[in-house]
């Protein structure tokens, strides 16, 4: 179980970044889980070249994602005990890389690496992108934090578009070695048939390599509105479903996500939501949410009304990455995460939805911290 301490040192790390020494980072990408960058880069800054750990864990198990930024007073050194964090020079807590998964040394029978198109996010999430593409870029309508563009262009890490039957292959390996627990789906922005389509070949060739019938983990689909979509997510095979609202407030996420918010108004995605909690049950639907650009009142306003609809919430941290319109801004402080974040535990708790931890749990989440807020008040 976490600490309040411990949620307050990941909300700074997540809001400051982190940087390690030379000989912290030794074994990362051999022994140790490395970034890929499979979607978004989420550090403060690029780093083409080194290799840095995707995630890392802190006393309690918490799990927080690696953030580089040279200029971070966190710091993670190796020492006699292994590694150790630091700010500035006070010494912290031991902290340690996760391992890195066997299946990422391994190609699929079509020659491609494993790792190219699905990663193991946190401790035990199968995460892949089917096709990394977003039509608002060329119309530079993109939201203003997001760096889908950059981040495959900077690092050209992993496939843009990836074969049904290779994501099935790789899905069988990351649940046969017995590290993935949780699927975690999602793709750009797509023509409403084509995405169902797609997405009932993956799940049956997921199904087919893992055995499973039913998947537990999460697609975030562009937005379905009407019952006989989300039924066919729902017949697809995965357990539960998400919709990434970004903003709650209905004249920022005009401004901040000019492209989304012209296809998708908030009671598009409301619409789709009550839809989905009465296909796939209370707490198997998520409203996402980036948090910490909008106001906290507006934020907690969010939280209160997609948990009176029976959907619960992933807040993910902002960062102002590289190559997103709002690079170079300042995220709030960590205190006014943690305030925030407690807050909206409370809202979650006092509605009484069901946890959904067996689609999405603290492990998978490096860089939200409402599963964390939640396992203080025994949900775990
Ligand atoms: S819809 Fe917005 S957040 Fe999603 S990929 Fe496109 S620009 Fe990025």
């Amino acid at each position: 179980m976490g600490s309040i301490e411990t949620l307050k040192l990941k909300a700074e790390l997540l809001v400051e970044g982190v940087r390690a020494s030379t000989e912290a980072l030794e074994g990362v990408g051999i022994v140790y889980k490395e970034q890929n960058h499979g979607l978004f880069g989420w550090d403060f800054e690029d780093h083409v070249g080194t290799r840095l750990p995707d995630d890392f864990v802190l006393p309690g198990g918490t799990i927080v994602q690696f953030r580089q930024n040279s200029r971070s007073p966190f710091k993670v050194r190796k020492s006699d005990k292994g590694l150790t964090l630091f700010k500035l020079e006070e010494e912290l807590c031991e902290v340690s890389w996760l391992p890195r998964p066997a299946f990422y040394e391994e190609k699929t029978r079509g020659g491609n690496h494993m790792v190219k198109i699905g990663q193991i996010g946190g401790e035990d999430c199968l995460f892949f992108c089917y096709q990394n593409y977003c039509s608002y870029f060329a119309r530079k309508q993109q939201c203003l934090f997001c760096n889908l563009v950059s981040t495959c262009d900077t690092y050209d890490s992993v496939l843009r578009k990836k074969e049904v039957r290779e994501i099935g292959e790789v899905a069988g390996a990351a649940f046969n070695e017995g590290l993935a627990s949780h699927l975690l789906l999602t793709g750009g922005c797509f023509n409403h048939r084509r995405e169902i389509d797609l997405v009932r070949e993956i799940m049956a060739s997921v199904s087919e390599r893992t055995g499973l019938d039913r998947i537990p983990g999460t697609i975030l689909p562009s937005p379905a509105v009407g019952v006989d979509d989300v039924l066919a997510y729902y017949d697809s095979g995965i357990q539960a479903i998400g919709f990434s609202l970004e903003i709650w407030d209905e004249a920022m996420y005009k401004a901040i996500c000019p492209g989304k918010s012209s296809a998708v108004s908030r009671e598009d995605f409301l619409r789709g939501i009550r839809t989905a909690v009465e296909v796939f049950g209370e707490g198997n639907v998520y409203g996402v949410f980036v948090m910490g650009i909008e106001p906290r009142k507006t934020f907690l306003e969010g939280v209160r009304e997609i948990t009176a609809l029976g959907a619960n919430i992933v807040p993910f941290v902002w960062s102002p990455n590289p190559g997103s319109m709002l690079e170079g801004h300042r995220a709030p402080t960590g205190e006014w995460y943690l305030e925030t974040v407690l807050e909206a535990a409370e809202i979650v708790y006092e509605a009484k939805i069901p946890s959904g931890t067996e689609n999405h749990c603290y492990k998978c989440d490096g860089n939200s911290l409402l599963h964390d807020a939640s396992r203080l008040k025994g949900v775990e």
